[in-house]
């Protein structure tokens, strides 16, 4: 495909999300234009990023730390803020620090230092969101801090200076009804800005389920193959 041809192509399914962001927003009695979008790029080249910049998208998300690594490099030209939507080794979280902009993937204390120092030597606060998993107790695999862990973890992410918490994101769980995860999700949300009433931010939703996230408060969705087309199936 031509370059040309590739540029077309995201302008379209960019312009069909944003058509669903407005139809949802519009569906849950928000304003139009409230909710943000964050194109995740990951498994798709640089050049892509360069082409999204050029339709006007200025957040990206990716998830594995050397591809993010490279195409932030490349892209150093670019006013585009990198988001870091993956799990996070503790080993590579100071690195992570130093491209990133908003790391959403933060589920433990163990990161938090490491976060601060990558922030420290870039020389600019990283914004954190705090992933909170949606699974059950006792799944076999949890993505993101327990609820119930949730307050202590935001409370020791304030006393890092490199560190700015910004809010929470979550992954409905595969397959489970998203209607019913995001509703949870709305409840976690609601104890928490008790606590933290300047962290409002909500990433949550993805190309199958942005309705259900925006419904349920959502003020960013995560959008990758809806824009950029399917991704290979094993990573
Ligand atoms: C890949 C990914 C997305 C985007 O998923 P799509 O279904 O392609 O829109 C969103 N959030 C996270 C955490 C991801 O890893």
């Amino acid at each position: 495909m031509s370059g040309e041809q590739r540029a077309r192509e995201l302008e379209d399914n960019l312009a069909a999300v944003r058509v669903r962001i407005a139809a949802a927003e519009a569906a849950a009695g928000r304003a139009a234009g409230e909710v943000g979008l964050v194109v995740v790029t990951k498994f798709f080249p640089a050049s892509d990023v360069r082409l999204l910049a050029e339709l006007g998208v200025r957040e990206v998300g990716e998830n594995r730390h050397q591809e993010a690594q490279g195409k932030a490099a490349e892209c150093a030209d670019l006013a585009i803020a990198w988001h870091f939507i993956g799990g996070l080794q503790t080993n590579k979280a100071a690195a992570v620090a130093r491209y990133a902009d908003v790391v959403e993937s933060v589920d433990r204390p163990e990161l938090l230092a490491r976060l601060d120092r990558g922030a420290t030597e870039r020389g600019r606060p990283v914004e954190v969101l705090l992933q909170v998993s949606l699974d059950a107790a006792d799944a076999a695999h949890r993505s993101g801090a327990a609820p119930e862990v949730l307050a202590d973890l935001a409370e020791q992410t304030t006393t890092y200076d490199g560190l700015r918490l910004r809010g929470l994101m979550a992954v409905a769980p595969l397959g489970a009804d998203p209607e019913e995860a995001f509703a949870r999700l709305a409840e976690i949300r609601a104890d928490f800005l008790l606590d933290h009433p300047e962290a409002t931010r909500l990433s949550a939703g993805m190309s199958g389920d942005l309705e259900q996230a925006i419904r349920h408060g959502a003020t960013h969705v995560r959008v990758g193959s809806a824009v950029l087309g399917s991704r290979p199936a094993v990573k």
